[in-house]
């Protein structure tokens, strides 16, 4: 269950804090839970109902905000956690925004394009009651893309009766999209890893489990920074290239066989055995629980750089911890993302827009200061890096809280 993960890695770091009764208190709940059913027409004319959610966990520092992931795994309980997650994340990297989540339980690769379309204006027809530019704002997450976030903002902006960009990030440029966001969460999670290696010496040997967005432009910013890319993985299997692999050659197998271990020459791999590699930086770019208790002491990367949302169980934290592994943990690993999101539905308010390079000089700041900021307290405190982003986080909804004065 990714909520009671969730929910430990928050009981341990409760112990190096001092909430207030009300934080903790609202911390158990979220504030809206809402499941619904979305009705779509498929292709062939007969009528398919699909489970959709929205979650809105937190929100003692501002509206809720956090993505939608497609996915056949996709349940409540794991909306739950994601949004708490979020609630966390938000915090972690101090923009002004409480946790949201959403989700539809769908393999979207089995859908035609219409069929997508209709489903992902669907969720919106529901989810209008919950979401909104002040009150709650998605994005995209798993298996969703600029291209869904462009027809959930048209559905919303139809219904409400006016243009409403700042209701959704990750839209396309066209359509109000923030220049660097498609690229967002690799390149602050490149920066945690350009902090890290400041602090500690690291070879370049890398890793990488998962090849979607975050992965793939990871994959792209390591290379072009003279690290060597030994193995990659996605959904249909792992590649082991010692030399490393070129990285525009991969992304145009990966395009266009629709797997990244049929690059020529490579040695295939499972999984597991990707986990275990010996490298210097391990990138977890894909799902949940994926280092666990089971696999935690055969794990040889040095440095762990969570880019997935959860990707590593509160069990398997301990061991990696005490085998002295350095620990980015995804609440501030892949905080660019929603960082970048927060500077979108900035520019959408103000109906002004920021060069490229103005987004990512942004971007770079709040990484370092947010980086150092979770190192100090994880010196200073001697606790692993997840902890000591948590109790960073705490803080901040503790102070929100406590003077928002709930009665
Ligand atoms: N889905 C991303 C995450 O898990 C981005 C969320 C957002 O931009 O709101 O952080």
């Amino acid at each position: 269950m990714v909520f009671e993960n969730a929910q430990k890695q928050l009981e341990k770091a409760k112990k190096h804090t001092h909430l207030v009764q009300e934080t903790e208190e609202m911390l158990k709940y979220p504030v809206e839970s809402f499941s619904f059913s979305i009705p779509v027409r498929m292709d062939d004319g007969k009528l398919k109902v699909f489970e959709g959610f929205r979650v809105r966990y937190n929100d003692a520092r501002g509206p809720t905000k956090g993505g939608i992931r497609y996915h056949p795994g996709v349940t409540l309980d794991e909306v739950k956690a994601l949004a708490f997650w979020m609630t966390i994340k938000c915090a972690v990297i101090n923009i002004p925004y409480g946790g949201g989540k959403g989700g539809i339980t769908v393999d979207p690769h089995k859908l035609s394009k219409a069929e997508l379309e209709k489903l992902s204006r669907g969720w919106m027809r529901k989810a209008y009651r919950i979401v909104g530019p002040d009150r709650d704002i998605p994005a995209p997450d798993v298996y969703t893309n600029g291209q869904i976030m462009a027809w959930m903002v048209d559905e919303y902006s139809t219904i409400v009766g006016q243009y409403s960009p700042a209701v959704i990030t990750g839209k396309p440029i066209s359509l109000g999209g923030s220049l660097g966001r498609s690229y967002a969460t690799a390149l602050g999670g490149y920066y945690c890893v350009k902090e890290a290696v400041q602090k500690a010496t690291y070879g370049k040997k890398v890793v990488i489990q998962g090849f979607g967005n975050a992965g793939s432009h990871m994959a792209r910013l390591l290379a072009e920074d003279g690290y060597t890319i030994i193995a990659v993985s996605d959904s249909k299997g792992g590649a082991l290239l010692e030399n490393g692999f070129d990285y525009g050659k991969l992304s145009e197998i990966k395009e266009n066989e629709g797997r990244v271990d049929a690059y020529p020459g490579c040695k295939k791999l499972s999984q597991e055995q990707l986990l275990e590699l010996d490298c210097d930086i391990l990138v977890l770019a894909a799902l949940e629980n994926v280092v666990t208790d089971k696999n935690a002491d055969k794990i040889n990367g040095k440095m762990i750089v969570e880019l997935a949302n959860g990707p590593v169980t509160p069990e398997a934290d301990d061991i990696l911890y005490k085998n002295g592994k350095f620990m980015i943990p995804d609440i501030l690993a892949n905080s660019g993302g929603v960082c970048v999101s927060y500077f979108e539905w900035v520019q959408n308010k103000q109906g002004y827009y920021w060069e490229e390079e103005e987004v990512n000089k942004k971007l770079h700041a709040k990484m370092v200061k947010e980086f150092n900021t979770t190192f100090g307290i994880h010196s200073k405190k001697k606790i692993d890096m997840r902890t000591a982003a948590y109790v960073l986080a705490l803080g901040r909804i503790d102070e929100a809280t406590k003077d928002r004065a709930i009665y």
